[in-house]
């Protein structure tokens, strides 16, 4: 039997210059180069100004949880050794609250899973020519919480 093959992302026109600067281990954003507008996901044109002329802006890969799920059932074979998982949305810092990447978080992270947590990037090289943006946890100090009897 062979090991079960994980679904990769299908890059397209609009969409190359991310999985391009992934494989680099770069997190990138789409903008307009006439209005400076975010565009997520990578698209042809503007949705502010219609222009064409896309720009990648390199991001520091930092970002807060936004939405998650934690899938504790095995849906797909190739998933089975990081089940349970946690499917995260990570607002990603610097980017004025437009670029919200769907991700993963690492393996065996899933229960630190927060609305509110800090992640940063981890490039994960699932195999030759797929190399995926996933997040870790970023540990921050902690407020000290006294209970005062
Ligand atoms: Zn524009």
């Amino acid at each position: 039997m062979t090991a079960p093959v994980r679904p990769a992302p299908v890059a397209d026109a609009d969409s190359a210059g991310f999985w391009e600067a992934c494989a680099r281990e770069e997190l990138v954003g789409q903008r307009c180069g006439k209005c400076s507008a975010w565009r997520w996901p990578p698209r042809e044109h503007c949705p502010r100004c219609h222009a064409a002329d896309p720009v990648w802006e390199r991001l520091g890969g930092t970002g807060r949880i936004v939405g998650f799920v934690v899938v504790h059932r095995v849906l797909d074979p190739a998933f089975a050794d990081e089940t349970p998982l946690a499917i995260v949305h990570v607002e990603l810092d610097g980017t004025d609250g437009e670029m919200v990447l769907t991700s993963q978080l690492q393996p065996g992270e899933w229960s630190s899973a927060a609305v509110g947590a800090p992640v940063s990037v981890r490039f994960t090289r699932v195999r030759e020519g797929l190399t995926l943006p996933t997040f870790t946890i970023q540990n921050e100090p902690q407020e000290a919480h006294h209970v005062l009897d």
